[in-house]
């Protein structure tokens, strides 16, 4: 399947690394013209050497007022992908009010602000767009030592919902994509141990984890997401896996 997104504006946050970094250069690879925001200069640049027409944002999206600078002049966006996250781990009795604040500062505060910001914008300019949050299949499953995690995802669902909702008659679709374990730097910090990997792997039908980030993000529904998926209130509309289809 060709995809083509030539004339289009992309912006991803989280492209420093992983699944973020290659969903940047796939949507470059594909035409769009694409910023990448990410909290890591040394990312941003070696990404930057990799692809030269990508405008890089450096920004702690977990601070507010910083972001809001940061992106203020960003201007018109056709696409954008939420995927900055952190995965901060440890048992339900040992979560901190500093781990929960930072894991819902990033991972569902600055995808209210990313969007908000793209969507005003989409919104007056009555061009409509789409907009794709990189939910985990963690929103839906119970996941040991993943108390916080699995909270800030089954958030990003229902924010997703709502934004669905109240964005879709000014034309902007809204899907989030819930992948299964893919090893980036996050993906080895849950999934490195063996016996924990097994269990996994177990309840995943093809029994593998997600393992050229490369190859599954160029066919992976984020893309797809972006391109054609219609916004669907009354059925369920998450894609549930992230392996190649
Ligand atoms: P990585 O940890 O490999 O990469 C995350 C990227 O987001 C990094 O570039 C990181 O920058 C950036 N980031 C994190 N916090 C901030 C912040 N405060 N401000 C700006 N940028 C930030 O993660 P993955 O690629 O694995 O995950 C991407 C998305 O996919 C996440 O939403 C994750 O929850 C989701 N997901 C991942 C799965 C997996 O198994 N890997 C499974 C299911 C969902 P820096 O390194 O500088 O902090």
């Amino acid at each position: 399947m060709e995809i083509t997104f030539v004339g289009k504006r992309a912006m991803v946050t989280g492209a420093g690394k992983g699944i973020g970094r290659a969903t940047a250069l796939a949507l470059a690879h594909c035409g769009a013209e694409v910023t990448a925001v990410s909290r890591t200069q040394a990312d941003l640049d070696s990404l930057k050497q990799e692809c030269a027409s990508i405008t890089p944002v450096c920004v702690d999206l977990a601070d507010w007022v910083t972001t809001e600078v940061a992106l203020q002049d960003i201007g018109s966006i056709d696409l954008l992908v939420n995927n900055a996250a952190c995965a901060n781990l440890q048992p339900f009795l040992d979560v901190t009010p500093d781990q929960f604040d930072q894991s819902f500062s990033v991972n569902v505060k600055a995808v209210l602000q990313v969007s908000q910001i793209v969507a005003r914008c989409m919104k007056d300019r009555g061009s409509g767009g789409s907009i794709v949050n990189v939910s985990s299949q963690a929103s839906q499953c119970a996941l040991k030592d993943h108390a916080v995690y699995c909270t800030t995802k089954a958030a990003v669902d229902m924010l997703t919902k709502v934004m669905a909702l109240e964005l879709g008659p000014h034309q902007i679709r809204v899907n989030s994509v819930n992948p299964t374990v893919v090893m980036t730097e996050m993906g080895r910090l849950g999934w490195s141990d063996p016996e924990k990997a097994k269990i996994m792997k177990s309840r995943i039908p093809l029994g593998h984890f997600a393992g050229q980030i490369q190859e599954t993000v160029t066919n992976c529904p984020i893309l797809l997401s972006l391109v054609s998926c219609s916004v669907r209130f009354d059925k369920k509309y998450e894609i549930n896996s992230f392996l190649p289809l």
